[in-house]
């Protein structure tokens, strides 16, 4: 008889993710599908919550979704996976040199390899009264919360900054049955991703529903004795205001880095592979610069998962490369799309359709025989093809004069 020889497992690694959102749980689960054995995983989150779908906090704001539809991950789930997690209890040091994060709560946990995702948070125009109760960002379920509680008065809004967030914010409130106007600096709504023909018809489609508007409008001051009453104007007009909510951008949060000496620009900047300065400290989403940009939009941080959780699995070749994203407004009945650069270069050309009976405009940058820029309102089928064409830089030159027409007639043409 032979004798058997124990197996020697190895014993796992210690894996230590700050940030229990969307980023760092998508790498969680690209990690995961590579080596699930890899390591013991303990997540801090400074969220009372599981891992929920950010981006539908507009729905739920609007009453379109419930709470419970948001949740991506149950905490069965973390369970079923073995991940420890601590909810409600934010990293509040790390201690490089001991491999170690210790959280508000007091509790220390050693690391071989820890992963920041602590995404941003809101820029609070640090406007006189901005700290007064009812004042707030569009970040989290407690911002959908204090939105619900206020719109249970009725009253007025303001929404603060027109862009994506502010008029979904916008439309929400509204929909819950508050008097809503959006204060925006210049004189194009979502100026980051439109230009002034689609801004103008998104503008008269909301204004259409009820959403009051002040463009080029300077806040200069919130007031209120013992919470907001009003919202004051560089001009020297004011308006009622129950409740401020500002979506004038947002701040990578990369406090916990900066203190741990990690090297941080505008947030903290990493390579391709997703690695910080500290070879043991990857970092993925809003809180990263990567060559220069940061993040705002989701699907970046999808590719940014797949690369560092093959890099966290010790099965990494992948390197993560930037590309352009679209964007779309999630509020029902307003179909807008838009991609890539859309202000255009002195050498690009615009191929535009407008058709005001049917609400629909498009606009195509093209440059040499490559498009490079996608604006569409009202009629937004087409806008993943334009996307595609934009990404893989396809020759248009064959399909120029039924681009515009979308995919169906284009490939009748080719
Ligand atoms: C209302 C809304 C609508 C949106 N709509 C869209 C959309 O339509 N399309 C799109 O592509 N994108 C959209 N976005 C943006 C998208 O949600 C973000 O890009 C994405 O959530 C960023 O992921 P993240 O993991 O970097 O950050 P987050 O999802 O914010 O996760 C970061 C987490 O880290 C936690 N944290 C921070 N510091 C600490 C700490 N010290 N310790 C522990 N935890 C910490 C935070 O509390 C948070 O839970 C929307 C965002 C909002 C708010």
């Amino acid at each position: 008889m032979t004798a058997t020889m124990p197996v020697l497992v190895p014993p796992r690694q210690s894996l230590v993710v700050v940030g229990n959102g969307m980023a760092g749980m998508r790498t969680v689960e690209e990690l995961l599908k590579l080596a699930p054995a890899l390591y013991d995983i303990t997540v801090f989150g400074a969220e009372p919550h599981t891992n929920y779908n950010r981006i539908l906090l507009s729905p739920v704001l609007a009453g379109e979704k419930a709470r419970e539809d948001i949740v991506i991950h149950s905490r069965a789930w973390y369970l079923e996976q073995g991940i420890t997690l601590y909810s409600g209890d934010p990293v509040v040091h790390i201690d490089r040199q001991r491999r170690l994060v210790r959280s508000k709560s007091g509790r220390e946990v050693w690391y071989d390899r820890l992963l920041l995702a602590t995404g941003s948070t809101p820029f609070i125009l640090p406007v006189p009264g901005h700290l007064l109760p009812g004042v707030i960002g569009f970040r989290d379920l407690a911002d959908v919360d204090t939105m619900l509680a206020a719109s249970a008065h009725g009253g007025h809004a303001v929404v603060i900054g027109g862009g994506l967030l502010g008029l979904e914010a916008a439309n929400g409130l509204h929909r819950r049955g508050m008097h809503v106007t959006v204060v925006h600096v210049s004189d194009t709504l979502m100026n980051q991703q439109l230009d002034k023909n689609a801004a103008r018809l998104l503008q008269q489609a909301l204004t259409l529903r009820g959403i009051e508007f002040r463009m080029q409008a300077q806040t200069t001051e919130i007031a209120g004795a013992r919470r907001v009453r009003a919202v004051r104007f560089k001009d020297g007009t004011a308006i009622p205001a129950d409740l401020v909510v500002m979506t004038a951008g947002v701040r990578p949060n990369i406090e916990l880095a900066r203190q741990a000496g990690l090297y941080c620009e505008r947030a903290i900047v990493v390579d391709d592979t997703l690695q910080t300065y500290d070879p043991r400290i990857y970092a993925v989403g809003e809180c990263v610069q990567h060559r220069s940009a940061t993040f705002g939009l989701v699907a970046p941080l999808w590719e940014q998962a797949k690369v560092a959780g093959a890099h966290l699995a010790r099965s990494g070749h992948r390197r993560y490369v930037q590309t352009s994203t679209p964007t779309r407004l999630k509020v029902t009945g307003i179909e807008l799309y838009s991609v890539g650069d859309f202000s255009g270069t002195a050498s690009s050309e615009d191929l535009v359709l407008r058709d005001p009976r049917r609400g629909i405009y498009k606009r195509l940058i093209v440059e040499g025989d490559v498009l490079t820029g996608a604006v569409l309102y009202g009629d937004v089928s087409d806008g993943p093809w334009y996307s595609e064409l934009i990404r893989q830089r396809v020759n248009i030159a064959p399909i120029r004069q039924q681009l515009l027409f979308g995919e169906a007639l284009c490939s009748r043409a080719a």
